[in-house]
């Protein structure tokens, strides 16, 4: 099962690549934590790809997809992969696309999950961290006990920057604008699905599970 998940933040897309990841047993891959696997290992990509994140530069899109591809050959994706954050960009979608075509495969599911601006700024601007451990909670779904305070070690919870609402709104406008060209270029296909990210966790993944199986 070759699966491509695309959604904003806030939608629940991380829950339900590990889910599916789990289901079909494939491995979820984010190119964030690609590069962070690959810099362990220190392979040549690796080193250059570092160079330019060291520059505060983006890793240039030849070298992010022959790193996608030698991620391909390893064991573990033989039977499928789950990309969470990739292809970014059309010259990265087409590479993708040639590679499977020379090894005679295609995409099974490219799955768009989406919500209104609104409820996905609300979901996140609920966001509250607790300032010691860490830990995340909600101000509607994930109470703590006691109002403002962290059930595992008491620390204060607080509200990152990122999730205020002002932040969290231009964050999303940004998303919709850079995923816009990878959605067009999707679009048309069979395997293409938008799929309503406006319930629940559970919802959204019994609507995946209808259009996959
Ligand atoms: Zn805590």
């Amino acid at each position: 099962m070759n699966i491509i998940l695309i959604g904003p933040p806030g939608v629940g897309k991380g829950t339900e690549a590990k889910r599916l990841a789990s289901l079909f047993h494939i491995p979820h891959i984010s190119t964030g934590d690609m590069f962070r696997a690959m810099f362990d290992e220190e392979t040549e990509l690796a080193k250059i790809a570092k160079a330019h994140i060291n520059r505060g530069e983006l890793v240039p899109d030849d070298l992010t997809n022959k790193m996608v591809k030698e991620r391909l050959l390893e064991k573990d994706a033989q039977q499928g992969f789950l990309f969470d954050g990739y292809p970014r960009n059309i010259v990265q979608a087409k590479a993708l696309d040639e590679f499977l075509n020379s090894r005679g495969e295609h995409m099974d599911a490219i799955l768009y999950i989406d919500a209104d601006v609104d409820l996905l700024s609300a979901r996140i601007a609920g966001r509250r961290v607790c300032k010691s451990c860490g830990n995340v909670y909600h101000i509607q779904y994930k109470k703590p006990k006691v109002e403002g305070i962290c059930d595992a070690c008491h620390g204060e919870l607080y509200q990152r920057k990122d999730d205020m609402e002002d932040t969290v709104r231009r964050r999303l406008h940004i998303y919709h604008d850079v995923t816009a060209p990878i959605i067009d270029y999707y679009k048309d296909l069979q395997a293409f699905h938008a799929i309503d990210g406006s319930g629940n966790i559970e919802e959204t993944h019994e609507k995946v599970m209808n259009v996959i199986v």
